[in-house]
């Protein structure tokens, strides 16, 4: 197995399916069984569902309605999704814990990062909602700072295309694929992977992102087990790893030095 330990993100737009609003029974139940899967090989699994099939933050600006309202309304978009997740996948008879980065005590336990780690090492599967519980972040952000926090290999990041290209694919048929590629290519190519935010979260902890086409059944399997599939962005540039070890050799340095510990 190549990875232990995931963050899988989903969009909630996913879970649309071929229809313009909310919860596609049968897309959602190809995922819960995607993610059982993994989960019985022994795959610790954390997940993070986005709103977007409900409601995203920025609508409600578009609507004349307050922002951190919105997001708010974003973030309990996710909780939805997420108890529809969890509802699947114990149908499936697949054990999981929903935590939540609102306080919803009667449907879901508060994000506690030690309780989710324990629940994994359980092999739960572990649902995040309500991102991380502030307006103006996405969760393609709780799903970088989560899988940081509890020390996942990866973050997966499901989709509906194959990976990364230079262009999209969809629309520029001479778009390349690219199977590697460094984050700092990344961010000079100006490609579109996570928002900045959750990029530079990966970025800076070196944690590796896999950009992989969800629908395909069997992808996610193939991918923990070590093949090559969609598109891996990591600091696999000894050059550009040497360079943070410095950079934070010379922090801790000079943290040091002003007793600032
Ligand atoms: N949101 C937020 N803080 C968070 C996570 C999400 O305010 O930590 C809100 C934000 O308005 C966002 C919405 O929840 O637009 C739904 O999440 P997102 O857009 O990331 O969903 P996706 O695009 O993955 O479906």
């Amino acid at each position: 197995m190549k990875y232990k330990r995931i963050l899988l993100k989903l969009s909630g737009e996913a879970l649309m399916g071929d229809q313009q609003y909310g919860i596609d029974s049968n897309r959602l139940l190809k995922y819960a069984e995607e993610i059982k899967e993994i989960a019985q090989m022994g795959v610790q699994v954390a997940v993070v569902i986005g709103g977007g099939n409900i409601f995203r933050g920025v609508q409600a600006e578009q609507v004349g309605l307050d922002r951190v309202q919105g997001d708010y309304m974003g973030m309990l978009a996710t909780v939805i999704n997420s108890m529809a997740l969890q509802s699947a996948m114990e149908k499936l008879g697949v054990y999981t814990r929903l935590l939540s980065g609102l306080n919803i005590q009667q449907v879901c336990e508060p994000y506690i990062r030690r309780r989710a780690v324990r629940h994994l090492e359980k092999n739960r599967v572990v649902i995040f909602g309500a991102g991380i519980g502030s307006p103006y972040f996405t969760t393609d952000s709780a799903a970088s700072l989560r899988a940081i926090e509890i020390e996942a290999d990866v973050v997966l990041k499901g989709t509906r295309v194959d990976g990364i290209y230079s262009a999209d694919p969809e629309k520029n048929p001479d778009a390349e694929f690219y199977s590697n590629i460094s984050f700092k290519d990344v961010f000079e190519k100006g490609l579109n992977v996570m928002d900045m935010t959750a990029f530079t979260l990966c970025k800076e902890n070196n944690l590796p992102i896999v950009v992989f086409n969800m629908n395909k059944p069997g992808n996610l399997k193939r991918l923990v087990e070590g093949e090559s599939i969609g598109t891996l962005v990591s600091m696999d540039d000894i050059a550009e790893a040497m360079e943070e070890t410095m950079t934070k050799l010379q922090q801790e340095e000079a943290n040091q030095k002003s007793g600032n510990f």
